[in-house]
Protein backbone atom coordinates (compact mmCIF):
# COMPACT_ATOMS: atom_id res chain seq x y z
CA UNK A 1 0.00 0.00 0.00
CA UNK A 2 2.86 2.35 0.85
CA UNK A 3 5.47 1.09 -1.42
CA UNK A 4 6.66 4.72 -2.54
CA UNK A 5 7.31 5.84 0.92
CA UNK A 6 10.42 5.08 3.08
CA UNK A 7 10.95 6.46 6.78
CA UNK A 8 8.49 8.35 7.07
CA UNK A 9 7.50 9.81 10.48
CA UNK A 10 3.88 8.71 11.75
CA UNK A 11 1.70 9.05 15.41
CA UNK A 12 -1.65 8.02 16.07
CA UNK A 13 -3.84 9.66 18.14
CA UNK A 14 -6.89 8.66 20.16
CA UNK A 15 -9.80 11.25 21.58
CA UNK A 16 -11.94 11.37 24.24
CA UNK A 17 -10.42 8.66 26.82
CA UNK A 18 -12.34 8.96 30.26
CA UNK A 19 -14.28 5.50 30.33
CA UNK A 20 -13.04 1.81 30.59
CA UNK A 21 -15.20 0.42 27.76
CA UNK A 22 -14.75 -2.65 25.67
CA UNK A 23 -13.70 -0.66 22.39
CA UNK A 24 -10.59 1.54 24.34
CA UNK A 25 -9.22 -2.04 25.14
CA UNK A 26 -9.98 -3.45 22.26
CA UNK A 27 -7.59 -0.25 20.04
CA UNK A 28 -5.07 -0.38 23.36
CA UNK A 29 -4.34 -3.65 23.04
CA UNK A 30 -4.29 -3.81 18.78
CA UNK A 31 -1.21 -1.29 19.66
CA UNK A 32 0.43 -3.10 22.66
CA UNK A 33 0.19 -5.99 20.24
CA UNK A 34 2.47 -4.17 17.49
CA UNK A 35 4.36 -2.13 20.15
CA UNK A 36 3.59 1.23 18.30
CA UNK A 37 2.97 4.08 20.15
CA UNK A 38 -0.22 5.43 20.77
CA UNK A 39 -1.18 8.92 22.21
CA UNK A 40 -4.07 9.02 24.09
CA UNK A 41 -6.50 12.37 24.64
CA UNK A 42 -7.88 12.16 28.30
CA UNK A 43 -10.79 13.96 29.43
CA UNK A 44 -9.76 16.08 32.61
CA UNK A 45 -13.44 16.42 33.77
CA UNK A 46 -15.17 12.86 32.88
CA UNK A 47 -12.44 10.78 33.68
CA UNK A 48 -13.70 7.93 35.91
CA UNK A 49 -11.71 6.45 38.37
CA UNK A 50 -11.85 2.82 37.07
CA UNK A 51 -10.35 3.97 33.48
CA UNK A 52 -8.00 6.24 35.55
CA UNK A 53 -6.39 2.98 37.35
CA UNK A 54 -6.00 1.18 33.81
CA UNK A 55 -4.39 3.91 31.70
CA UNK A 56 -2.08 4.72 34.66
CA UNK A 57 -0.94 1.14 34.49
CA UNK A 58 -0.29 1.05 30.66
CA UNK A 59 2.79 0.87 29.56
CA UNK A 60 4.81 4.05 28.48
CA UNK A 61 4.33 3.63 24.78
CA UNK A 62 1.11 4.47 25.54
CA UNK A 63 1.19 8.66 26.13
CA UNK A 64 -1.21 10.28 28.44
CA UNK A 65 -2.31 13.81 27.66
CA UNK A 66 -5.20 16.81 28.28
CA UNK A 67 -7.85 16.64 25.87
CA UNK A 68 -9.54 20.07 26.93
CA UNK A 69 -11.10 20.08 30.38
CA UNK A 70 -15.21 19.07 30.36
CA UNK A 71 -14.96 18.55 26.57
CA UNK A 72 -18.37 20.75 26.51
CA UNK A 73 -18.84 23.54 24.11
CA UNK A 74 -19.26 27.15 24.73
CA UNK A 75 -20.04 28.88 21.72
CA UNK A 76 -23.22 30.41 20.86
CA UNK A 77 -23.28 29.68 17.01
CA UNK A 78 -20.72 28.29 14.53
CA UNK A 79 -18.38 26.01 15.29
CA UNK A 80 -18.01 24.08 18.35
CA UNK A 81 -15.14 24.65 20.61
CA UNK A 82 -14.39 23.97 24.30
CA UNK A 83 -11.54 26.77 24.22
CA UNK A 84 -12.31 28.87 21.32
CA UNK A 85 -13.70 33.30 20.88
CA UNK A 86 -16.09 32.85 23.12
CA UNK A 87 -13.99 32.21 26.31
CA UNK A 88 -11.40 34.85 27.58
CA UNK A 89 -8.18 34.14 28.99
CA UNK A 90 -8.72 33.79 32.12
CA UNK A 91 -11.76 31.28 31.55
CA UNK A 92 -9.08 29.10 29.50
CA UNK A 93 -6.65 29.33 31.59
CA UNK A 94 -8.63 28.65 35.03
CA UNK A 95 -10.49 25.08 32.66
CA UNK A 96 -6.96 24.27 31.49
CA UNK A 97 -5.37 24.59 35.02
CA UNK A 98 -7.68 22.44 37.13
CA UNK A 99 -7.92 19.96 34.42
CA UNK A 100 -4.31 19.56 34.60
CA UNK A 101 -4.08 18.97 38.24
CA UNK A 102 -6.91 17.07 38.19
CA UNK A 103 -5.02 14.52 35.57
CA UNK A 104 -1.79 14.61 37.74
CA UNK A 105 -3.71 13.87 40.62
CA UNK A 106 -5.51 10.61 39.19
CA UNK A 107 -2.82 9.49 36.98
CA UNK A 108 0.11 10.85 38.58
CA UNK A 109 1.89 13.67 37.83
CA UNK A 110 5.24 11.50 36.01
CA UNK A 111 2.59 10.01 33.71
CA UNK A 112 0.95 12.83 31.92
CA UNK A 113 3.12 14.66 29.07
CA UNK A 114 3.03 18.15 28.73
CA UNK A 115 0.68 18.45 26.03
CA UNK A 116 -2.53 19.15 25.13
CA UNK A 117 -5.45 18.82 22.35
CA UNK A 118 -8.30 20.94 22.63
CA UNK A 119 -11.72 19.59 21.73
CA UNK A 120 -12.84 19.82 18.16
CA UNK A 121 -9.16 20.22 17.70
CA UNK A 122 -9.87 24.42 17.78
CA UNK A 123 -8.59 26.78 20.00
CA UNK A 124 -7.44 30.45 19.65
CA UNK A 125 -4.10 32.91 20.89
CA UNK A 126 -4.93 32.87 24.42
CA UNK A 127 -5.13 28.98 24.47
CA UNK A 128 -1.49 28.81 23.72
CA UNK A 129 -0.58 31.85 25.88
CA UNK A 130 -2.53 29.96 28.75
CA UNK A 131 -0.68 26.68 27.83
CA UNK A 132 2.74 28.02 27.87
CA UNK A 133 2.46 29.81 31.09
CA UNK A 134 1.23 26.65 32.60
CA UNK A 135 4.53 24.74 31.29
CA UNK A 136 3.34 22.86 28.10
CA UNK A 137 5.69 22.24 25.61
CA UNK A 138 3.22 21.09 22.69
CA UNK A 139 -0.25 21.59 21.40
CA UNK A 140 -2.07 18.87 18.87
CA UNK A 141 -4.92 20.71 16.83
CA UNK A 142 -6.39 20.73 13.14
CA UNK A 143 -3.56 21.95 10.98
CA UNK A 144 -5.52 25.24 10.41
CA UNK A 145 -3.52 28.81 11.57
CA UNK A 146 -0.64 28.44 14.08
CA UNK A 147 -1.85 30.15 17.56
CA UNK A 148 2.07 30.41 18.75
CA UNK A 149 3.34 27.36 20.47
CA UNK A 150 5.02 24.02 19.25
CA UNK A 151 2.48 22.30 17.07
CA UNK A 152 2.38 18.75 16.14
CA UNK A 153 -1.13 18.86 14.51
CA UNK A 154 -3.66 16.14 12.83
CA UNK A 155 -3.45 15.53 8.99
CA UNK A 156 -5.40 13.10 8.60
CA UNK A 157 -8.87 11.36 10.40
CA UNK A 158 -9.68 8.34 10.27
CA UNK A 159 -13.49 9.60 10.18
CA UNK A 160 -15.62 12.11 8.33
CA UNK A 161 -17.92 13.84 11.27
CA UNK A 162 -20.84 15.58 8.76
CA UNK A 163 -23.44 13.25 10.00
CA UNK A 164 -22.44 11.50 12.85
CA UNK A 165 -19.17 9.54 12.75
CA UNK A 166 -18.41 7.68 9.23
CA UNK A 167 -15.54 6.09 8.25
CA UNK A 168 -13.18 6.73 5.55
CA UNK A 169 -12.27 3.80 3.03
CA UNK A 170 -9.12 2.36 3.32
CA UNK A 171 -7.89 3.74 -0.37
CA UNK A 172 -8.84 7.45 0.60
CA UNK A 173 -6.93 6.92 4.02
CA UNK A 174 -4.08 5.95 2.29
CA UNK A 175 -3.86 8.41 -0.60
CA UNK A 176 -4.21 11.21 2.75
CA UNK A 177 -1.52 9.64 4.66
CA UNK A 178 0.75 9.64 1.04
CA UNK A 179 0.06 12.88 0.07
CA UNK A 180 1.34 13.83 3.60
CA UNK A 181 3.77 12.13 3.69
CA UNK A 182 5.16 13.54 0.45
CA UNK A 183 4.49 16.98 1.26
CA UNK A 184 7.15 16.77 3.79
CA UNK A 185 4.89 18.80 6.08
CA UNK A 186 6.81 16.86 9.57
CA UNK A 187 5.74 13.69 11.02
CA UNK A 188 2.01 12.80 9.63
CA UNK A 189 -1.14 12.74 12.77
CA UNK A 190 -3.69 10.20 12.40
CA UNK A 191 -6.74 10.58 14.58
CA UNK A 192 -8.50 7.84 16.06
CA UNK A 193 -12.07 8.20 18.26
CA UNK A 194 -12.23 4.14 19.77
CA UNK A 195 -15.69 5.85 21.00
CA UNK A 196 -17.35 5.52 17.62
CA UNK A 197 -14.95 2.85 16.15
CA UNK A 198 -16.81 -0.68 15.23
CA UNK A 199 -15.45 -3.84 13.46
CA UNK A 200 -14.76 -2.10 10.32
CA UNK A 201 -12.90 0.77 11.67
CA UNK A 202 -10.61 -1.13 13.79
CA UNK A 203 -10.28 -3.89 10.76
CA UNK A 204 -8.76 -0.44 8.65
CA UNK A 205 -6.61 0.46 11.54
CA UNK A 206 -4.96 -2.59 11.74
CA UNK A 207 -4.48 -2.72 7.55
CA UNK A 208 -2.82 0.86 8.19
CA UNK A 209 -0.66 -0.16 10.60
CA UNK A 210 0.85 -3.24 9.37
CA UNK A 211 1.38 -1.84 6.00
CA UNK A 212 2.99 1.15 7.42
CA UNK A 213 5.16 -0.67 9.82
CA UNK A 214 7.85 -1.17 7.03
CA UNK A 215 8.02 2.25 5.86
CA UNK A 216 7.43 4.48 9.10
CA UNK A 217 8.66 5.16 12.08
CA UNK A 218 6.30 5.27 15.40
CA UNK A 219 6.45 7.73 17.64
CA UNK A 220 4.28 9.29 20.84
CA UNK A 221 3.25 13.32 19.94
CA UNK A 222 5.74 14.67 22.01
CA UNK A 223 8.59 12.39 20.89
CA UNK A 224 7.20 13.55 17.33
CA UNK A 225 7.31 17.33 18.21
CA UNK A 226 11.05 17.10 19.63
CA UNK A 227 11.99 15.33 16.32
CA UNK A 228 10.26 17.69 13.92
CA UNK A 229 12.70 20.33 15.86
CA UNK A 230 15.96 18.81 15.98
ZN1 LIG B 1 -12.73 15.09 21.71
Amino acid sequence: MFESLRNIDVFFRDDDADNDIPQLRRLLHLFASRQTPLSLAVIPGTLQPAAAHMLARLPLSFELHQHGWMHANHEREGRKCEFGPARTFAEQFRDIEQGRNRLRDMLGSGRVAPVFTPPWNRCTGDTARALLDLQFNVLSKDRSAAVGMPEMSIAVDLFTWKQGATLKPLTQLATEIETCAKANAGPVGILLHHKVMLEDAFATTATLLDALGPVARFHTLEAACQRNRN
